[in-house]
């Protein structure tokens, strides 16, 4: 997609105005998430919102780590966020971790309490809540609010000093306990946690809250544009305090877009969290997840997931999109980029009685469309198998594959005629007999016979056995972010596994590779693979099973 293509939404057309009228000359975005947790589809419109304008404007992105809350932060999650930006195709300009600026952020904290815009509060959590007041009501002021600002310098040096246990007092801004917006009701900026930091160690024991952290930090930076979700949209005015009062290199700006809410989808790296820990699913990359591991497990491309970011747009108005948006994305760009290959899921045996030489090499292209990526080899011969729903002895009306008396074509190999079947005792289908028409090779043929079905099939003898992991959605509800007990809610048949025979070429690692296999889906080599004992997940359906299943 070429930008022109590209669908415009209020922030793209807001900074194309800001350069059009010399406002900006260059815009600076960043991602900025909290490593507690690996990053999930929503986070990916995030990523493709902020560093695709920066690509698409010529600024620059950085990738920042919002660790703040040190006891739920870790290293794995600071390399996967990492490991996951790059691989949906995006490069930052820095990577920056607000813990850098804990020094600074400091000082800036020092600036407030000696202007008389924060003091330190020594009141219980519970009378700090209950002081408060409610959006009726306002709040009741603290009675250490007045202490002056050499007796708060004075205690915001012993916090740091490791003087006070955790909760015994936070520094708060000095605003107003009556504002109507409860963000302003002399907010938290710093509190005591005795615990060691990811990345800053054992140096610091008080730590920067969310809202004294953000805007500074963007100012640090000089970012242009804070693009945050809309529940940040009530401390904006906070944000914008805070730049005012402090000395801070420039003031960045604040806009808020609506979060990505996906059906049957939890985005909360929190209830992701309970989902591994309590083992309902195998770990964050498990492909059933909505994180972008997952989704890399499964066999999404990164172009697809930015694909499906483009076409659900930027806007406020919060909605939730419907799964078969995301699905529809991964199948559009898998389908011009995947390799075509055949693996019959449900085999039954065909004989070919009038073949009577060893096998035919068959050299056939892995995307009729794409010469670049190349051939393979696909044997034909007397025995093959194709698909148990391929055939129907007696047929209703409209199918098109193989029935007695009709004939159909083995793609890329020749049309082939039936000619008798043996069933079991219970009448199930057990090998059909068809002779092949020499005059109809793929490619060659000249016979002028037309049939309306094409299917796939493997050659009995040459075919490997695969395992195939089969997805369906996690959860039977529609809204599950809207349940607590998220364990009632899972699917019992999210995964089905089974095997497969699939065509020789099927059986090499190929662990970068996207794979049709034909009339199936769209597949991907699983890392638990080897050749010999290969696991293919399916990324997505051809179209939505779901729907046909639902109504
Ligand atoms: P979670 O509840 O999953 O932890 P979060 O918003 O707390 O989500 P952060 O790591 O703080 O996660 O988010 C990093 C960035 O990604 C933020 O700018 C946030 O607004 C954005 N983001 C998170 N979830 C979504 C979503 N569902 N849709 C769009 N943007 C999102
Ligand atoms: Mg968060």
């Amino acid at each position: 997609m070429t930008v022109a293509d590209k669908p415009t939404h209020f922030i793209r057309a807001k900074i194309a105005d800001q350069i059009k009228q010399g406002q900006i000359t260059e815009i600076v975005t960043r991602f900025p998430p909290e490593p507690n947790g690996y990053l999930h589809i929503g986070h990916a419109k995030s990523i493709c919102l902020n560093f695709g304008l920066a690509a698409e404007f010529g600024g620059r992105c950085n990738l920042r780590f919002d660790d703040t809350n040190p006891e739920k932060e870790s290293q794995e999650y600071i390399d996967a966020i990492t490991t996951d930006v790059q691989w949906l195709g995006f490069q930052w300009d820095q990577i920056c971790h607000t813990a850098d600026y804990f020094e600074q952020l400091f000082e800036w904290a020092l600036c407030l309490i000696r202007q008389g815009d924060a003091y330190v509060d020594e009141q219980s959590a519970d009378m700090m809540r209950a002081n408060r007041g409610t959006l009726t009501e306002p709040g009741v002021d603290s009675p250490y609010r007045d202490r002056t600002p050499e007796e708060n310098e004075a205690l915001f040096l012993k916090m740091r000093a490791g003087e006070f246990e955790d909760g015994a007092c936070v520094l708060r801004a000095k605003i107003s306990m009556s504002a109507p917006n409860m963000n302003l009701r002399d907010p938290a900026l710093y509190r005591i946690k005795h615990v060691s930091h990811p990345r800053a160690g054992d140096q610091w024991c008080i730590y920067p809250t969310y809202d004294f952290a953000h805007g500074q930090s963007d100012a640090i930076e000089g970012i242009t544009h804070s693009l945050c979700t809309l529940e940040f949209e009530d401390h904006r005015p906070l944000y914008e305090w805070l730049l005012k009062k402090l000395p801070v290199p420039c003031r960045p700006k604040q806009t808020e877009f609506s979060r990505l809410e996906l059906e049957a989808t939890v985005t909360s790296k929190r209830k992701l969290n309970t989902l591994v820990s309590e083992g309902h699913v195998e770990g964050w990359d498990d492909p059933r997840m909505p994180t972008i591991a997952g989704m890399r497990r499964r066999g999404y491309s990164p172009e697809g997931i930015q694909l499906f970011c483009e076409r659900i747009g930027v806007t406020r108005k919060p909605n939730t999109i419907e799964l078969q948006t995301l699905e529809g994305a991964i199948r559009d760009d898998l389908e011009g980029r995947a390799h075509k290959a055949m693996a019959v899921l449900d085999p039954v045996d065909v004989i070919v009685t009038n073949w009577e030489d060893d096998a035919l090499e068959l050299d056939v292209p892995w995307h009729p469309k794409r010469p670049e990526l190349g051939t393979r080899v696909l044997p034909f011969g007397r025995h093959v198998l194709i698909d148990r729903s391929d055939f129907e002895l007696d047929p209703p009306d409209g199918f098109h594959r193989l029935v007695p008396g009709g004939a159909v074509r083995l793609k890329y190999g020749f049309i082939v005629d039936f000619e008798d079947v043996d069933l079991d005792a219970d009448g199930r289908v057990q090998t059909i007999y068809v002779r092949y028409d020499p005059t109809t090779r793929s490619g060659q043929d000249q016979s002028g016979r037309k049939v309306k079905g094409t299917i796939h099939w493997v050659h009995a003898e040459t075919a490997k056995t695969a395992t195939v992991r089969l997805y369906d959605r996690l959860f039977t509800v529609s809204d599950p972010g809207r349940h607590e007990d998220l364990a009632a809610c899972l699917n019992p048949e999210s995964l089905k596994t089974q095997s497969a025979r699939i065509e020789p070429a099927l059986d090499v690692l190929m662990p970068d590779a996207y794979f049709q296999f034909e009339r199936v889906g769209f597949f991907k080599q699983d890392p638990d693979s080897t050749e010999g004992q290969m696991v293919y997940n399916r990324a997505v359906g051809l179209r939505d099973t779901w729907a046909k299943k639902s109504t």
